[in-house]
């Protein structure tokens, strides 16, 4: 799966990442081929367009870091967007089964998407990795050898399905297998429905009504990963109707597009959670959106060089500021620098945290109340001073402070707050040298 979306955006990201400089036409013709190679690949528009405005906000007025190129900084942009898209993150959605068993855990979808088999491979799962004891059962009593194929399955992997009762409807025979679950101390319920050629009110109804008498734990929409365009309907119907917890995606080791299956997290905001891939009944993978992500962007290099880079920075603008600290001097320029840090960071525990030990600074500057609108006012006070002022605040007196105040557009007593909370940092920071000195410190910094 995703072969063609992967050649294509692939291709599109070679011809930026190696660029040193990129304008602002560069991103949009790049953006153009992304949106052509993603509608290609079956990804609904809507979901494309979002996409697409997602990953250009992020290019403007994105910093590049030094020692990348900007062509690299966008293959991570537009990763990451692939990876939100996704559902983000690196974590395997798992299911849902921690509950008072016995746990029952509805498939749902279209005939011959994948659920009976899945159902199979999801048992062999919870069999082996997580050693639960599970009975399997089959709600599909219009094809005659649907639950005979369930049974035959269960043989397989040796897991309990649930005898066969002539003439039983879904509803009870779904009762039953929670009945039977109960007294057998069975930990899950797997109940396999019946599909339909397409959605209709039948098999919604049906499904409800077993939905109302076992309350799933989960409710998985089984989605053959070959269905194209129609995946994002089928995905909100069976939503909105039954109430979907997670999406299984089967027959991803074919050659399908791909798109739909990004779509559909995007529209119903439900996790896909498991990936068929292949007849065997071993062969479910969890899923995780930033390496599925990375495999169809293949640029996995370019995203951790660009993550480490971004680490680096951060690790030497601390190791400046701890020079600092071990001179014992700190002037405005010093703050304002730090104040940028802080709100690159978005939280000054961020710059904090890489310096253990500092613990203690960090006390006195939550008490100092820093949120980001008091920095970017505390910004504009320093940015009007000279230079020279900015490295000897004693110089500050009366008629220069009216000066820039004038200039931040603040009032003197914002000048005379920042410059008191200057102070207070500086003599923090000669305390800390001489509690500490360079030894101390490089310690502390490990
Ligand atoms: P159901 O009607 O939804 O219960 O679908 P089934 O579980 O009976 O599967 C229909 C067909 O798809 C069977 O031939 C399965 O072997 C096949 N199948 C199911 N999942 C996968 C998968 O992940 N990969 C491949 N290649 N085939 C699958
Ligand atoms: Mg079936």
């Amino acid at each position: 799966m995703f072969d063609g979306l992967s050649q294509r955006l692939g291709s599109v990201l070679d011809k930026l990442r190696g660029r040193g400089a990129l304008t602002e036409s560069d991103v949009n013709d790049a953006m153009r081929e992304v949106r052509v190679a993603l509608l290609e690949a079956d990804v609904a528009l809507p979901v494309v367009k979002d996409f697409i405005n997602r990953v250009k906000e992020r290019a403007v007025g994105q910093d590049v870091i030094r020692s990348i190129t900007p062509g690299q900084m966008v293959v991570k942009i537009v990763n990451d967007a692939l990876t939100e898209m996704l559902g983000g993150g690196d974590t395997e959605s798992e299911l849902n089964i921690n509950r008072t068993p016995p746990v029952p855990v509805l498939m749902v979808g279209l005939q011959g998407s994948g659920k009976t088999t899945t159902s199979g491979k999801i048992a062999l799962r919870l069999k082996t990795r997580d050693k639960k004891k599970v009975l399997l059962a089959s709600l599909d009593v219009y094809r005659p050898a649907a639950q005979k194929q369930l049974a035959i399955l269960g043989e397989q992997i040796g897991v309990d399905s649930l005898p066969v009762v002539d003439g039983q409807m879904p509803v009870a025979i779904a009762t039953r297998a929670m009945d039977v679950a109960r007294k057998g101390g069975y930990d899950v319920v797997i109940l396999d429905t019946a599909g339909r050629l397409h959605i209709d009110q039948e098999l919604m109804d049906e499904v409800a009504a077993v939905r109302d008498v076992v309350t799933p734990a989960e409710t998985l929409l089984v989605t053959d990963a070959m269905i194209g365009q129609d995946a994002v309907t089928l995905a909100r119907e069976f939503n909105e109707k039954i109430g979907i917890s997670g999406i299984v995606l089967t027959r991803i080791d074919g050659d399908a597009r791909g798109g739909a299956a990004l779509s559909m997290r995007a529209v119903t905001g439900k996790p896909i959670k498991l990936l068929g891939v292949g007849e065997k009944l071993d062969a479910l993978e969890g899923f995780h959106p930033d390496r599925i992500a990375s495999r169809i962007l293949g640029m996995g290099d370019v995203v951790s060089l660009v993550e480490k880079a971004a680490a680096t920075i951060e690790a030497e603008d601390a190791a400046k500021m701890a020079a600092k600290l071990m001179e014992g001097t700190f002037d405005l320029e010093d703050m304002l620098s730090q104040f940028r840090q802080i709100k690159k960071m978005g939280d000054i525990k961020g710059l904090l945290g890489m310096m253990p030990g500092i613990s203690k600074m960090k006390k006195q500057i939550d008490e100092a109340n820093i949120d980001n609108k008091v920095i970017a006012r505390q910004e504009a006070i320093i940015l009007s001073m000279t230079p020279q002022e900015r490295r000897k605040p004693d110089l500050l007196k009366a008629s220069r402070k009216r000066r820039i105040a004038a200039g931040a557009g603040v009032d003197v007593a914002d000048v005379n707050r920042l410059l008191k909370q200057h102070q207070q940092m500086a003599d923090m920071m000669k305390q800390m040298k001489k509690m500490g000195g360079k030894k101390g410190l490089m310690g502390a910094l490990g």
